[in-house]
């Protein structure tokens, strides 16, 4: 098999892509989306829904997200990134 955003032969591909390939985008996205978009807090709850990536759709996770600081609700996608991460 071969993962389609690295081009490398794997022996499995997790999510339509290689393992590698999976938990690089997996840790980009959760550093882009690890913060309140309205206090700035990273102290909030999800549930835990199962949420893959599927290489050529947008990658949206659609857990649910509470912050324990300010009560906003909302999903994780409308988290943001930290002011103290920059990519
Ligand atoms: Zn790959
Ligand atoms: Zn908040």
């Amino acid at each position: 098999m071969k993962c389609p955003r690295c081009q490398k032969d794997v022996t499995e591909l997790v999510g339509g892509v290689c393992e590698g390939c999976h938990d690089e985008v997996m840790y980009e996205y959760e550093q882009l989306h690890r913060c309140c978009p309205m206090c700035g807090s990273d102290n909030y709850s999800t549930t835990m829904m199962g949420f893959v990536y599927v290489p050529g759709t947008p990658l949206i996770n659609k857990n649910h997200a509470k912050c324990m600081k300010c009560g906003w609700k909302g999903i994780v996608h409308d988290l943001t990134r930290g002011k103290e991460i920059s990519i």
